[in-house]
């Protein structure tokens, strides 16, 4: 069952028409539990207050489905109009993106200009950068573009998946980058060959990964709600000596707020990932994939109307 409301949930993810509707009206049922709200401003308010809590952030201007170089353009405008926010606000708050809105779709070369655009705008006003990871597809492109860009940049960071199969050996490959890397279980459905099916295997993946990272001395970003995993984190920096400043918890903005702020408590650095925008469609119907628990608020959310 829980399966079945993924696999729905992530086909919903996908469909243009819906994200097109869903942009005219606003952030609806009960959206605006995972998403900051449509304009910057609100986002900033967002974080001043987390900030105000002890905890760092990552924002993300909501874009899917760019289908010309003028739209890719500006997604581009908007992600150095929140790098300026985040510099003229002097609040702490780093950058996340998707190539795809940046035009990857269209030519690697439009993502990658358009990349430099905001590194540079991001190198100015002192922001770290990360690409997130969408679906296989895009999953090599990405990477190489990452490659490509860290030889110039010391401010970009990317994501790596543990339920993908070719993630160990991509792992590898990065470490002469010394790359400052998320490490997530990944969210998309993808074909059986490339992931791992079992969930225990997927764990005990990001667990490898993990150690992997962390051991090569690399800044390692552990993004999960997951308390399983955040103690074999805790754990391993204990016993390998870890500082405290080569590693960080990160979640999403609205979910476990409370162990959000118990991990700050308890000294650790915590970023919360912060979207906001008028296409939170996608992202939405990503998070209600993840958790039917999540659907649940969604529906007592909706019968109140
Ligand atoms: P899950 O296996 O989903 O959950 C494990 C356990 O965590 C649950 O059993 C429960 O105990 C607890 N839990 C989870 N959700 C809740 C909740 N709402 N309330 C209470 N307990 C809960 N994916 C990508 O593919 N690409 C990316 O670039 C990417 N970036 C991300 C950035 C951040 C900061 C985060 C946190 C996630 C990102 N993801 C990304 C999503 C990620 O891949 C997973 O889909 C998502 O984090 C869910 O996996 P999980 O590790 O939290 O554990």
């Amino acid at each position: 069952m829980e399966q079945a409301m993924r696999g729905f949930f992530l086909y919903l993810s996908r469909n243009k028409a819906l994200t097109k509707v869903a942009k005219k009206y606003g952030l609806q049922f009960g959206a605006k539990r995972f998403v900051a709200g449509d304009t910057i401003n609100l986002a900033v308010d967002v974080i001043r207050g987390l900030n105000n809590k002890g905890l760092d952030v990552t924002i993300d201007y909501l874009g899917e489905f760019i289908e010309s170089e003028e739209e890719a353009m500006e997604m581009t405008n908007q992600c150095i109009e929140a790098i300026q926010a985040i510099g003229r606000e002097s609040i702490e708050s780093q950058l996340s993106l998707k190539l795809t809105s940046l035009g990857l779709d269209l030519s690697s070369d439009i993502a990658i200009q358009n990349m430099k655009r905001i590194l540079d705008e991001a190198e100015t006003n002192g922001v770290f950068v990360t690409i997130d990871m969408e679906d296989y597809s895009r999953c090599e492109k990405t990477l190489r573009i990452f490659k490509e860009l860290k030889t110039k940049y010391d401010n970009i960071g990317t994501v790596i998946q543990a339920y993908l199969r070719r993630t160990e050996n991509d792992m590898k490959e990065l470490d002469a980058y010394e790359p400052n890397l998320r490490l997530v279980k990944g969210a998309y459905k993808e074909p059986k060959e490339v992931v791992f099916p079992k969930k225990q295997d997927v764990d005990e993946n990001f667990k490898k990964i993990i150690e992997m990272h962390m051991l090569n001395g690399h800044y390692t970003a552990v993004a999960t709600h997951d308390d399983k995993i955040i103690e074999y984190t805790k754990n391993l920096v204990l016993k390998h000596n870890i500082p405290k400043e080569q590693f960080e918890f990160q979640m999403l903005y609205g979910i476990r707020t409370e162990k959000q702020e118990e991990l700050v408590k308890d000294g650790y650095r915590m970023r919360v990932y912060v979207p906001y925008g008028t296409d939170w469609y996608g992202y939405f119907m990503r998070r209600l994939a993840e958790r039917p628990a999540n659907v649940a608020f969604v529906l007592k959310g909706m019968s109140k109307k």
